[in-house]
């Protein structure tokens, strides 16, 4: 391993510091959408219905550091709960490292950009409805936060417009 190489190529996730941690997030918001399990198969299902506390225009959780205090059941991730849940999304930042996948080309410590991930259509912004307004979580179910997500690259020329974008997958 080259030891001019970021952080998170040098070290495991449990190697790094709370800084580094988290840093690592990046602020998709889509581990913050509710979901369901069917007790009879124990299956999975997304539903696009976001915790209160998310910010739906940044993706940030408006009361971070205080969080427990209003949703109590909020997980605190750390490498041994990331390694026993299944329901991270795969675009997760900490998921892709723990599978030694590193990050993607969106991700603001790689593109230097904190907006890439709304501009390249990764984090929830636009797709999300508020707990407070949604109604029953049934109504809700969806596939998109259980699959990887359909990135869009700007162009440069249009970045600076903020306009059109290129389909990549
Ligand atoms: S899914 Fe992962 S990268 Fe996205 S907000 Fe949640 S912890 Fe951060
Ligand atoms: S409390 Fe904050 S971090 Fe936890 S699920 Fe809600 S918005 Fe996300």
């Amino acid at each position: 391993m080259r030891q001019d190489a970021p952080f998170w190529k040098n070290k495991s996730l449990a190697e790094m510091s709370k800084a580094e941690w988290e840093s690592l997030c990046d602020g998709c918001g889509r581990c913050c959408l509710h979901k369901l399990r069917y007790e009879d198969t124990n299956e999975l299902a997304h539903t696009n219905v976001a915790c209160r506390l998310l910010d739906l225009g940044s993706c940030q959780c408006s009361k971070y550091e205080r969080r427990h205090r209003y949703v109590p059941d909020c997980v605190t991730l750390t490498p041994q709960v990331l390694a026993e849940i299944d329901w991270m999304p795969p675009s997760c930042a900490y998921r892709r490292v723990h599978e030694g996948r590193g990050l993607a080309w969106w991700h603001k410590l790689v593109c230097g950009d904190p907006d890439m991930v709304h501009k390249a259509g990764v984090s929830v912004t636009g797709r999300a409805i508020d707990e407070r307004y949604a109604g029953p979580l049934e109504h809700h179910i969806v596939e998109w936060p259980g699959r990887e997500p359909r990135v869009r690259r700007p162009k440069p020329e249009d970045d600076a417009a903020g306009n059109t974008t290129e389909e990549l997958s």
